[in-house]
This record gives structure tokens, C-alpha cells and sequence, in this order.
């Protein structure tokens, strides 16, 4: 199983990180030793001071494909979850100015909380789906499908056009604005659709 992540798909995103907006999807991928299921404490890490939240919509792969077209994207998926791309958002800035890969700030161990998964009928239109996460009853991200630059069919076409997708494949599909650090004691509550999918402590 693989997680693969899309950065700076929403505009607002990309404007606070002051990065430019792709022409083409960007991705990276995170292991499988940092997905945490069921609401389990996520442990932060001792060797960063600046663990970032990035919550977004999460697509389960429900079958092999390879150069998937943008028009059959749709059957490639059956369920949708909501995750946290947890990012050590210092470790991340020391790569990117020396040019360095940043996996160090993705993919270390829980980095990847993600909720149950529901069925894609459950939601109606989800490219019009709601999604936020609350941070000890704040709302501090708040996004919608619509406002994705690459959609989840552009997303798959493209990625599966380098990595053939598999079934139980995690896609992360990128965070909207508001992105800020967590610390021991916080507790992280994330919608999609008016459901409340994540609920967990960070410890
Ligand atoms: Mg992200």
C-alpha cells in the first residue's frame, strides 16, 4: 500500500505558503508506517518544533490502474475519507532551501491520520463537498472540493500516468488554507460534509 500525496492544489494554500500554483499536479508519497487509523492519539515528534496540520479529502484505490483517463477516473475510487497531512513544516524549509527531497517532513511515523471511509454516494456532489477541521473547537481550516485547482479525476489521469495505482492506495489530495502547528494536548476534530469523520489528541 501507498500514500500519495498532491501539494498546493487549493490557490489560497499555495498564496500562504508563497509558492507558486503548478500547471501540473505535484505529488509526493508518504509510507505506510504513517497511517493511523481510528482516531489514535498522533505522538508528536520530538525533532521538530513546528508539526503543521493539513487536513484534507482522502480517495481509497479500489482497482489497478495505469494511464487511467480523466473521463474513466471515476470508477477508480468507491470511497472517500478525510485525512491529516501532518508536515514538520521546519524540517520541511531547511530541505526545500538546500533543494533537498523533504520526505524527512512527510513521511515520518503517524504522519498520515486518516478517518473511517464512507462510500462516494454518501456525499452527493463531491466536487462540491465541504470539509473542515477544528482545533480545540476553533475552525482553523476550512475548504471545498470546488476550490481544488487539479480535480480527483486530473489527479489520478496524471499520477497514474508515473505510479500504477493499486487497490487500498491512499491519494491525499491537498489542503486549503490555514494550515498552522499543533502541540501536546490539542484536540483535532475534522467534517466532511457536515460528518464528523476525525476526532483524535495530539500526545
Ligand atoms: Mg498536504
Amino acid at each position: 500500500m501507498k500514500i500519495i500525496c498532491i501539494g498546493r492544489n487549493y490557490a489560497d494554500h499555495a498564496r500562504e505558503m508563497k509558492s507558486a500554483v503548478p500547471a501540473t499536479p505535484v505529488f509526493f508519497m508518504k509510507p505506510e508506517t504513517a497511517l493511523v487509523t481510528g482516531n489514535r492519539s498522533f505522538p508528536h515528534p520530538e525533532f521538530s518544533t513546528d508539526v503543521h496540520h493539513e487536513v484534507e479529502v482522502v480517495l481509497r484505490i479500489s482497482r489497478e490502474g495505469k494511464h487511467i483517463r480523466e473521463e474513466e477516473a471515476w470508477r477508480y475510487f468507491r470511497k472517500i475519507a478525510l485525512g491529516i497531512d501532518f508536515t514538520a513544516r521546519d524540517l520541511q524549509h531547511r530541505m526545500k532551501e538546500k533543494g533537498l527531497p523533504w520526505e524527512v517532513a512527510k513521511g515520518f511515523d503517524h504522519a498520515a491520520p486518516v478517518s473511517k471511509f464512507l462510500p462516494v454516494k454518501r456525499f452527493g456532489d463531491i466536487h462540491n463537498l465541504q470539509f473542515r477541521l477544528d482545533v480545540n473547537g476553533t475552525t482553523v481550516q476550512e475548504g471545498n472540493t470546488s476550490g481544488m485547482i487539479f480535480s480527483f479525476e486530473t489527479i489520478l489521469a496524471h499520477v497514474s500516468g508515473f505510479v500504477t495505482l493499486k487497490p487500498g492506495d491512499l491519494v491525499f489530495t491537498g489542503t486549503p488554507a490555514g494550515v498552522g502547528p499543533v502541540k501536546a494536548g490539542d484536540r483535532l476534530e475534522g467534517f466532511l460534509g457536515g460528518i464528523r469523520m476525525l476526532d483524535f489528541l495530539v500526545e
